[in-house]
């Protein structure tokens, strides 16, 4: 960690490099692994030109290369039919090369999400977004768990946050990141509360909290006044600001000018900020991650590492 600002009291907890040890550990481990004679694989299926998606798919599969694991991207039109996918999918199940298979989500409307999710074989799903997965996780039994929250809890572990007995508050609910993240916080034994829209007095809910975990998706939504002094909060929420909003938040939080003025000077008029409201939050907590360079670089690594623990559980390690 390095300390924010002199005016703020925060330490900014740096998600880059604790990727960076964790994809340096499952580079070792596939190397154990290649040893075996196992390669490691890791299929992602693009459906459509989602520009976004392009760039996640991309970032995953030369991830995958630089760790020594086989990787296969596979890109279906965005007019391709449900069982279209699942024909994919099942093949992809069935091929002995591949040990993780992701579908990239969002999906195009005309496909039956939940119906994809659940034909991923809950061995090879590396997103831990089969009900499989997810029950087991529920019950605190081995499964392959949500990359994102995944990540959270690491950053929590490597930064010495203690979770025994603390109270967690996570603002979120969705099953790609809330409901995992408070089932992970409850292994490790802290008492979680989960907040959602419905919440009411949310940021006094939120100051009950020693570690608070936003993910939420509104840029800049959690601000001082839902942090307890000294809480330690970690920022999940990716948010792509520009146009008309664009003036508000860099009023609301000063601390994305220097990340504008760098984006302005190429021509590019946005921000990536997350959901807090950093300026306003570094000044009261004890230990925040940044947008961009804290939960993000985690996601892909535990990725990484999911395919790699998939490959071992698939051959009965
Ligand atoms: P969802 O939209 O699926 O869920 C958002 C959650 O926030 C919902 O539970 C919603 O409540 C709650 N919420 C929305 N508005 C409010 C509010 N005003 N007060 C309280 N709760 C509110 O988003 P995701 O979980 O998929 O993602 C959350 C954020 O994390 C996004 O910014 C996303 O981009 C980011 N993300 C980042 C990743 C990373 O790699 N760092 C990976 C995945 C996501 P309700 O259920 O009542 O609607």
């Amino acid at each position: 960690m390095t300390k924010a600002a002199t005016q703020m009291t925060a330490q900014i907890i740096d998600g880059t490099r604790i990727g960076r040890e964790i994809r340096e550990e499952v580079r070792l481990d596939v190397e154990a692994l290649k040893r075996q004679g196992v390669q490691p694989g890791l299929a992602a299926v693009l459906v459509g030109d989602n520009p976004a998606s392009q760039v996640y798919v991309r970032n995953k599969i030369k991830a995958c290369e630089n760790l020594g694991i086989y990787s296969r991207e596979i890109r279906l039109p965005g007019e391709t039919t449900t069982q279209e996918l699942l024909s994919t999918v099942e093949a992809l199940n069935r091929d002995e090369a591949i040990d993780g298979v992701l579908v990239q989500l969002p999906l195009p409307r005309q496909i039956d999400e939940p119906a994809i999710l659940l034909a991923v074989s809950p061995q090879k799903d590396v997103d831990g977004l089969h009900p499989v997965n997810a029950g087991n996780l529920a019950l605190g039994r081995k499964a392959l768990t949500p990359c994102t929250p995944t990540g959270v809890l690491e950053i929590l572990r490597r930064e010495h946050i203690a979770l025994a007995g603390s109270r967690v508050v996570v603002v979120g609910r969705s099953n790609l990141v809330g409901k995992p993240q408070l089932l992970l916080l409850l292994q490790e034994h802290a008492t979680v509360t989960i907040c959602h829209s419905r919440t009411r007095h949310l940021p006094q809910v939120c100051r009950e909290a020693d570690i608070l975990v936003a993910a939420i998706g509104r840029p800049g939504f959690v601000t001082a006044e839902f942090v307890k002094p000294g809480a330690v909060v970690i920022d999940v929420g990716i948010n792509r600001v520009s146009g008309d909003l664009l003036k508000g938040i860099l009023a609301a939080d000063p601390s994305l000018v220097t990340q504008y003025e760098k984006n302005h000077a190429e021509n590019k008029e946005f921000v990536l900020t997350g959901d807090v409201n950093f300026s306003s939050v570094a000044s009261v907590a004890s230990a925040i991650t940044p947008v961009p360079g804290g939960v993000g670089p985690l996601t892909i690594a535990m990725l990484m590492k999911n395919t790699v623990q998939a490959a071992r559980l698939r051959r009965g390690q």
